[in-house]
């Protein structure tokens, strides 16, 4: 295992968020022990892992559905737990789910308000204000790019990566520091991939920390400044981008020495 000190910035003061040899119990199913993690505003912290490595475990502790048992986790330097979803939110960090929480019957614009619907008039006048929805997806859709032919349309006849796109606009919109993003490449294609990525490094150029889950490290290399590997729970390796390339990462992802074993045990196999 090849693990470096990856907690020093590489741009700009405190991380925004710090997990320091963080660990989660279920009972005595140990899901993380010693993960240590370091987001920066302005950077990408790729977390790569297979089935079971807990990276669901990670998102959960990040966005506040579970508490850590051991280890520190920091906020701008902070040391805290948070207690649920909204305290995370409150405090600047939002997550991306690959399975969006979105109405698919209803369009773009009010999907993206959704639960944070801006009102006009006042007592029994008081009503959504649909023109400045409306009018403020269209406008900051096309400021992250994202050119949509219609913001009326209901959101379930987008693609699946413009979904995802549309979900990194709404939290650059409402003020995320930080941004989790759970495998949004896994379901898509290589193109609808790409698009989904070019609309992380925007977010990334737009100021957030990013943390993005994956198991693709040809994906997270794309855009990645920090790589944090998990395997069964506990940190397989901590890089830095100019630490290791493509072909490093995508051999420890892959199993690396593991994935060699197994191959000569199959040779031997053969040879039997
Ligand atoms: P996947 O990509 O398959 O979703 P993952 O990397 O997200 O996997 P986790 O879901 O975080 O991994 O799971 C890590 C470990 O913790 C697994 O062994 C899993 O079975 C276990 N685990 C997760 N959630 C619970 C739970 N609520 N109760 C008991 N064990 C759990």
């Amino acid at each position: 295992m090849t693990t470096s000190d990856t907690s020093a910035p590489l741009v700009g003061p405190a991380p925004l968020v710090e997990l320091d040899s963080v660990s989660k119990y279920y009972g005595n199913i140990r899901a993380l022990e010693g993960v240590s993690l370091t987001v920066h505003a302005g950077e990408v912290s790729c977390v790569l892992g297979d089935n079971g490595a807990g990276k669901s475990t990670l998102i959960k502790i990040i966005a506040g559905l579970h508490r850590h048992d051991a280890g520190t986790f920091r906020i701008e330097g902070e040391e805290t737990s948070l207690s649920n979803p909204r305290d995370a939110l409150d405090r600047g960090i939002a997550t991306v789910y690959q399975d969006l929480a979105v109405v698919p019957l209803m369009p773009v614009w009010r999907n993206f308000f959704l639960g944070s619907e801006p009102t006009k008039g006042a007592g029994p006048f008081k009503r959504l204000d649909v023109d400045r929805m409306r009018r403020t997806t269209r406008e900051e859709l096309l400021r992250m790019g994202i050119d949509l032919r219609d913001v009326d349309q209901p959101i379930g006849t987008l693609s699946g990566g413009e979904r995802q796109c549309v979900a990194i606009a709404r939290a650059v919109y409402f003020g995320a520091k930080v941004l989790v993003l759970d495998e949004p490449t896994a379901a898509l294609g290589v193109k609808q991939s790409g698009v989904v990525l070019k609309y992380v490094a925007a977010a990334r150029d737009a100021g957030l920390g990013v943390v993005l889950i994956t198991h693709n490290p040809h994906h997270a290399y794309l855009v990645g400044d920090r790589f944090v590997l998990l395997k069964r729970g506990t940190m397989a390796g901590s890089h830095l981008r100019e630490e290791i390339e493509l072909d490093e990462l995508t051999r420890q992802m892959a199993g690396g020495s593991e994935l060699e074993e197994l191959s000569h045990e199959m040779e031997r196999a053969e040879r039997k």
